[in-house]
């Protein structure tokens, strides 16, 4: 059965796409099976995975909605041995258009069921919010991964997410865990970086990747050739140190 991570910040920009992108393209190359979900609607992960948003017909967005089975809009990655359900800037209606149906929270949970015997890894790459589609991420997860970026609110940002994944503990989903932390854009000549790392450290050591991500020209290129890193420059550090993340991911779980 598929563990379900969802890769959320609330915060923007601090890697959530890039990670979500190349830990299931590494997780693929390692020969395990993956499905990816993009419940942005900004669509950076479909895209990133070389999907050309404008030609779907079925996307997460009809999925939620119940307008097709899950099995109708899970699709083929070009490059890597993997799947992705992707995203449609519909989804960004999607909050508003769910008031009121019933469950709503449970509306990605319930459309998974069918094919969690199908996978080893299902990736849910999350919005910047905590809004109706990352909680309905976090209610379908076993874990939640955070990228966090190594700059100064970082902390609080993570603070502000591990009561909202607590909350969903609670009230929607007693088995989610916190998977780990994974540091980005992480810069080791910079005093910044050190005492970021640091602090989170401090608080939730255990909880930590080893493998850190380093700020890498190379992984901002790959996503506007539609390709992970891997398979745009397989010998880069990004390539190298989401290489690193997966084995590391593989190894805890
Ligand atoms: P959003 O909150 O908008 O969904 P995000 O958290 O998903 O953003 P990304 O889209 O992964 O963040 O990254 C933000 C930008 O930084 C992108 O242009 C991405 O290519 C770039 N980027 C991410 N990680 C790295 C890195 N390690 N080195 C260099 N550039 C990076
Ligand atoms: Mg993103």
């Amino acid at each position: 059965m598929a563990k379900i991570i969802a890769v959320a910040n609330q915060k923007g920009g601090v890697g959530k796409t890039t990670t979500a992108i190349n830990l299931s393209a590494c997780l693929a190359e390692l020969g395990k099976m993956v499905l990816t979900i993009d419940i942005d609607p900004q669509g950076n992960t479909s895209s990133g995975l070389g999907i050309d948003k404008t030609e779907l017909d079925n996307t997460v967005y009809e999925l939620l909605l119940g307008k097709v089975d899950i099995f109708e809009c899970k699709m083929p990655v070009k490059c890597c041995e993997m799947d992705i359900i992707p995203s449609s800037m519909d989804l960004a209606g999607a909050e508003i258009e769910l008031i009121g149906v019933e469950h709503r929270e449970f509306l990605l949970k319930k459309v998974l069921d069918p094919i969690k015997d199908y996978y080893d890894y299902i990736i849910i790459d999350c919005p910047p919010s905590l809004n109706m589609l990352t909680i309905n991420a976090l209610a379908a997860a076993d874990s939640v991964m955070v990228p966090l970026q190594c700059e100064f609110y970082a902390l609080e940002g993570l603070t502000q997410l591990i009561n909202t994944v607590n909350l969903v503990k609670q009230r929607l989903n007693p088995n989610l865990e916190l998977e780990g932390i994974v540091f980005t854009m992480y810069d080791s000549r910079t005093n910044l970086s050190l005492q970021v790392v640091e602090e989170v450290r401090n608080h939730l050591g255990d909880k930590i990747y080893d493998a850190m991500i380093p700020r890498n020209i190379r992984l901002g290129e790959a996503p506007s050739y539609g390709l992970p890193i891997i398979k745009y420059d397989n010998r880069s550090k990004g390539a190298e140190s989401y290489m690193e993340l997966a084995k590391e991911f593989i190894e805890r779980g």
